[in-house]
This record gives C-alpha cells, sequence and structure tokens, in this order.
C-alpha cells in the first residue's frame, strides 16, 4: 500500500480522497484501499453514514447472487429489458450496462470481502410491473441485522435511522419485518413482542445507550461497512468539509478542507471522489432547480446534504444532468422531529384516499412514490391545487394501521396520544366536516369518497387501477379482500392529514461517465474527478425501478470509481 505522506505545500497526502460518509463513499474507499491505495474519507458533519445511515438500507440490484437462493432467478437480458423500459432515453446506454454488469459483482465483492452480509428480498417487486423484464421480487435486497458493539465507540458517531424506520422512534426493524408490521401481515403480534423483548431485555446494554443495538437497515449497512473500514485502517475524519477543488494543469489534485475550522490542504494523487450527497437541505437551490412549490422542511433526508459536491464540481467546469428531480414521495412532517417521514405504506392501505384541495383524487395511491410525487406536480393547478395533498380515512384504518408517528388506534387510541400529536390529525364525525376543518372542498370530497368506496365494495378501482399489481399489493393488507388496497371509508370519525412533495434526497448533479468520472459540457471527463450517489446525475434517469435504485448506485459507481482511479 502506498503509504500516506506529506507533500510540500499540502497538509496531507493519499491516492484517492472521499468525499462524504454514505454507503457509496465507504464502497469507494474500502475497493481503493484493497486495490493498495492510501485512502482518506472526510465527512462535514459531526456524524457518519448520511443519508444512507437513515435510510431503508436497500439495494436494487438486478442478478445479484442471493436471488436464486431466495427462489427468483433473474437474467441479464431481462434486467437490460427493464431497466432500459424504466428509464428510457434518459441516460447513455453504456451507463446502464455499466451498472448491470458492475453490481452483482460489487455485491459479492462486499459480502465475500468485507462485513457486509445482504439477504434477497422474494417478494419486494420491481416497481413497473407492466415493463417486460421486471420480477416479482430478488432484485432488491436488504441488509442483515448487524449488532452495532462491533463497532465499539465509533457506534454512537453514526448518523441516527429516521424515526420512520423505527418502532417507538427508537426500536429497528428489518425492511421485510416493517413490512410484516405495517400490513398486519400474518404473525405480526408474535414479532412485535420479539422486537420490543430483544430491545428492552437486552442488558446490560439498555444501560450504556438508548439506541437499539441490534442495527437494521441504513444503520446496519453504515455499519457494517464502517466496521470494514475500521478493520482495513481507513481514516475517516468527521467535522471535515470539502470547500474547494485544487486543480493544476487541468487536473483535480486535492482539495482544500475545513477541519474543526482549520483550513488544510489535502492532496489526492489518483483523484477526489466525491460523495456528498444530494441538495435536498438547500433551499436556495431547490427554489433554483425543483418544482415549485417545494420546501426543505419536506424532505426526509440528511441536514447536512447541501449540494456541496455540487458547487464543487460546477467550479472545475462540470456539466449537470436530471436537476429538476428528487427521489420522490408523499411525506408528512411531524410536529417536533427534525426530518419527514415518507408516507410509504400509508398511501397504500385499504381505507384511505390521498385528494386535492378540490377533494378529488389524482393518482393510484399504491403506485411507487416518485409516481405520486409527480401526479401531485402534474395536475396542481390554481382551481385544484394538490400541495399540499391530503391523506383522508376513517376509524377502520386508524384503528388497524399504523400512520405517521401514531401507532394503530388499537395499541394507541387518541385519548393516548403526546400532546404534541394532539392536532396531528384533524379529525371529523362526518366527511363534510372534516373537508370543512382541512379547507377541502366539502362536496368534492363527499362525492370523491361515494365513488371511491363503491370501487373499494367491488375490489375495483375504475379510476386509477389500485392495487392491480403485485406492487401495489406488497404494501396491501392482504387480508382485505377483493382487494388487498381498498376499504370503504365509512366509519366515523374521519381523520385528515397533509401530504406534501418530499423526497428521500436529490437525484440531479456532476454529469459522469461509465467510469464515474464528472463531465464537463463538452463531454470530455476532467482529469482526477469523480461523482457517485446523489451528488451524481442518477444512473436511473427520472425513474425509479425498484426498491434500493438510489444505493446501489451510489455503492455500485464508488467501487467503479475506485477501481477506476487505482488500476490493479
Ligand atoms: C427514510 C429514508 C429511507 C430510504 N430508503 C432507501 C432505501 O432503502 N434504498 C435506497 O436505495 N435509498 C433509500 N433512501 C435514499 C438514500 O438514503 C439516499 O439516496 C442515499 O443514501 C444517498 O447516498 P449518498 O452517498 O449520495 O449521500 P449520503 O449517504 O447522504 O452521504 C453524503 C454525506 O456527505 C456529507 N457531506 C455533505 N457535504 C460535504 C462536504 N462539503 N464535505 C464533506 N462531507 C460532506 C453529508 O454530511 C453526508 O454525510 C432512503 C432515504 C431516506 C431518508
Amino acid at each position: 500500500m502506498t503509504a500516506e505522506s506529506t507533500t510540500p505545500g499540502w497538509d496531507h497526502t493519499v491516492d484517492l480522497l472521499v468525499v462524504g460518509s454514505g454507503a457509496g463513499a465507504m464502497a469507494a474507499a474500502i475497493a481503493a484501499h484493497d486495490r493498495q491505495g492510501s485512502v482518506l474519507v472526510i465527512e462535514k458533519s459531526d456524524r457518519y453514514g448520511g443519508n444512507t445511515a437513515m435510510s431503508g438500507g436497500g439495494l436494487w440490484a438486478p442478478n445479484n447472487h442471493l436471488m436464486a437462493a431466495a427462489g427468483v432467478p433473474d437474467s441479464p437480458e431481462d434486467a437490460w429489458t427493464y431497466l432500459k423500459g424504466t428509464v428510457g432515453d434518459a441516460v447513455p446506454e453504456e451507463r446502464l450496462r455499466a451498472y448491470l454488469e458492475t453490481v452483482p459483482e460489487m455485491v459479492r465483492y462486499m459480502t465475500e470481502r468485507t462485513r457486509a452480509r445482504f439477504v434477497a428480498l422474494p417478494e419486494y417487486a420491481d416497481y413497473y410491473q407492466n415493463i417486460p423484464g421486471c420480477r416479482p421480487g430478488g432484485r432488491s435486497i436488504e441488509p442483515l441485522n448487524f449488532d452495532a458493539r462491533q463497532l465499539g465507540d465509533e457506534f454512537l458517531k453514526m448518523q441516527e435511522q429516521n424515526p420512520q424506520m423505527l418502532i417507538m422512534n427508537r426500536i429497528f426493524m428489518t425492511v421485510f419485518e416493517a413490512r410484516t408490521l405495517l400490513t398486519r401481515a400474518p404473525g405480526w403480534v408474535k414479532l412485535t413482542m420479539q422486537l420490543m423483548g430483544r430491545y428492552w431485555l437486552d442488558l446490560p446494554w439498555r444501560f450504556t445507550s438508548r439506541r437499539d443495538r441490534n442495527l437494521a437497515m441504513g444503520n446496519a449497512l453504515v455499519g457494517m461497512l464502517r466496521a470494514s473500514l475500521l478493520d482495513r485502517g481507513v481514516p475517516l475524519w468527521l467535522e471535515t468539509a470539502a470547500r474547494e477543488l485544487v486543480v493544476e494543469d487541468g487536473r483535480v489534485v486535492g482539495v482544500v478542507a475545513e477541519r474543526k475550522g482549520q483550513r488544510l490542504r489535502i492532496r489526492a494523487n489518483r483523484g477526489v471522489v466525491l460523495a456528498a450527497g444530494g441538495f435536498e437541505s438547500n433551499q436556495a437551490m431547490r427554489d433554483k432547480y425543483l418544482p415549485n412549490p417545494t420546501r426543505a422542511e419536506w424532505s426526509c433526508g440528511n441536514h447536512h446534504n447541501t449540494g456541496d459536491a455540487i458547487t464543487l464540481g460546477l467550479s472545475a467546469g462540470a456539466a449537470l444532468d436530471l436537476m429538476d428531480d428528487a427521489w420522490w414521495g408523499p411525506t408528512t412532517v411531524v410536529p417536533g422531529e427534525p426530518h419527514a417521514r415518507m408516507l410509504v405504506i400509508e398511501k397504500s392501505l385499504p381505507g384511505g384516499v390521498l385528494v386535492n384541495k378540490r377533494g378529488a383524487r389524482f393518482v393510484n395511491e399504491a403506485a411507487p412514490y416518485i409516481d405520486v410525487v409527480n401526479a401531485m406536480y402534474r395536475t396542481t393547478t390554481p382551481d385544484a391545487p394538490c400541495v399540499p395533498a391530503y391523506l383522508i380515512f376513517d376509524a377502520t384504518f386508524r384503528k388497524k394501521y399504523p400512520c405517521g408517528p401514531v401507532l394503530q388506534a388499537s395499541q394507541q387510541p387518541d385519548w393516548m396520544l403526546p400532546k404534541a400529536l394532539r392536532d396531528y390529525f384533524k379529525k371529523s364525525d362526518t366527511v363534510e366536516g372534516l373537508a370543512r376543518q382541512m379547507g377541502i372542498d366539502p362536496a368534492g370530497l363527499k362525492a370523491t369518497i361515494t365513488r371511491f368506496n363503491e370501487f373499494a365494495r367491488a375490489g375495483k378501482d375504475l379510476d386509477f387501477h389500485r392495487g392491480e399489481t403485485v406492487f401495489d399489493r406488497y404494501y396491501g393488507d392482504e387480508k382485505v379482500q377483493p382487494n388487498a388496497c381498498l376499504a370503504p371509508i365509512e366509519t366515523p370519525p374521519f381523520y385528515g392529514l397533509e401530504s406534501y412533495p418530499g423526497e428521500l434526497g436529490t437525484k440531479g448533479g456532476l454529469k459522469t461517465d461509465t467510469r464515474a468520472r464528472v463531465l464537463t459540457e463538452s463531454g470530455a471527463p476532467i482529469a482526477g474527478l469523480y461523482a457517485i450517489g446523489n451528488c451524481s446525475a442518477s444512473v436511473m434517469g427520472h425513474s425509479y425501478p425498484g426498491a434500493g435504485a438510489t444505493i446501489g448506485p451510489a455503492m455500485t459507481f464508488g467501487y467503479i470509481a475506485a477501481r477506476d482511479a487505482i488500476p490493479a
């Protein structure tokens, strides 16, 4: 391995400098180290893990080696047909191919050479079941649980999970378990008891931290990768922000960083990998690039993702792409919580409906979350505003299913809601009364619900076809028949909740090629500069082919960037 060294005029010298500490950054650092490069990871905030740590931790990885064992075989041809079918012409074909060819190798590499361990989710369907080459599951994989004790003191420096991924804001569950609990699939009561028991009986850890040590989802993934960096002795400096790129003779040779208030010049002989996330928390950039209205408070993402890497890339002459897009989803802003929550499951469960200010539906609520927000923006008019939209449901829904931060009423009735959440739902004995409280057209809402209830009884949504695909039904309630996503909204009191066009992070950024190299407007690579994850324009274009379509590419192109910068 090339030793870290100092070069005159520089405070620190490495082969590869990685800016940011999400899973893509860590995958790049691991691969570069394993190719005998010296590596440094710098992270702006005082916690590592970024959005990745807050996430579901899933990867969309066609042809991954775990699929066959899960009973869902795949083929490169089908993966290509499906990805091309969802992304269309928004991304050059060679980048799509680079992704599909490398993601299985990256998953295998991480599984065999690091502490990362995954399981395929055989029932987590690709999002577009009408596109040829789709799979009913298996391409999405999730990390296994990871014991935080393997991280020692480093654990408490990890970014905490978004609360929507936790039971009662503290107990971890896997993606598979989340579905069982939230849709009340068979075994959900026993599972609840097991997870609660595991947490509360975990002595003496309970006296050490309120944070659950049985990490799952994004915390598990980041934990596995952080432990693998520790195994390799790769340094990760917290509170160290990249501020400027240093360019010599047209090549990026390092960055000027700010570490705890001090300016540092860090030289990177083989390249700089920008992995500093999107611009979800930068209101000025949102106003400039995203469809309006848009607010940083509607985002589920990390507060430190302020588009820094995009600005740095622009300063070196980089081109941008997809800047008007994000990993959209309808979100709810919960009083007292730092991040919005996405209504991923709630929107699909039977007995609820999303409407605009006229009280009219505008989308298949069970569709992929990006489609719901795209419909919000597409259908909004001055006459029928769709921002916010309103999730309307009845007492039966409230009794059976958790919603946002609130457990189902069978476990947490309205009178048990903490003070901060008393006004979280609006509530009325009549549909019209609820509409008036929320500023929705009462006659419009009444008419919508009457029509929706007819569909629910027949099991057929003639307007938007909700519940017709395996993906729709993934977050439905299979006990509700004939359609797991439809039930009448008829039992008072009626409830309502505002929902906004939020996201899990933005997806537009620096234009890159098959090797993750940052490109100029003319299409030429900027020597020494790579970009991956949400600071790069996504390989998924305007689409979201399946669960994990953001972290899968971030890790894959991180792995590719390291290979390119440090050839074997
Ligand atoms: C609740 C939730 C659930 C999600 N579930 C999934 C899922 O299951 N699968 C999936 O694929 N995606 C999921 N996502 C989206 C996913 O988390 C992100 O798209 C992804 O993690 C982005 O990765 P990244 O590497 O681009 O950035 P991040 O993981 O956000 O890392 C960027 C890091 O860079 C740091 N940084 C910023 N500026 C600087 C600077 N100037 N210098 C140094 N460091 C800097 C930030 O502090 C941050 O730590 C979810 C997101 C959320 C919020």
